[in-house]
């Protein structure tokens, strides 16, 4: 199984990220992201090199990893979005309340570390 967040979620993942007040955190381009990244990794806190979109991303990735007994779905090579399949197997209110949730832990994040100014 792979994970890859579909295009519309993307865009609602960026629209979660926008409505915290939290975009001009996110990296302009893909080449400014990789080099955040490898700054953010090396930092054991969030620093001005948080992305909050890319985490964002990851958390989901995450929980749905920790969730995929519960949601059953089977071992296959195909490309999964996390928020597509909590919206098959569940409901569409199930995957936005996932999203939101995500988006509330990166906010606190961010809160937390004074990132947001
Ligand atoms: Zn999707």
């Amino acid at each position: 199984m792979f994970l890859k967040m579909c295009e519309s979620h993307w865009v609602l993942c960026r629209k979660a990220i926008q409505k915290r007040g939290l975009s001009h955190l996110v990296s302009k381009t893909q080449k400014e992201a990789v080099s955040r990244i490898k700054k953010d990794m090396r930092s054991e806190t969030p620093t001005r090199d948080y992305d909050p979109m890319l985490h964002l991303v990851m958390f989901i990735y995450h929980k749905y990893i920790d969730n995929i007994d519960e949601l059953d779905i089977e071992n296959d090579d195909e490309r999964h979005c996390p928020l597509c399949d909590i919206a098959k197997k569940v409901n569409k209110i199930a995957s936005q309340l996932y999203l939101d949730i995500a988006a509330d832990e990166i906010e606190e994040m961010c809160k937390k570390y004074n990132l947001q100014g």
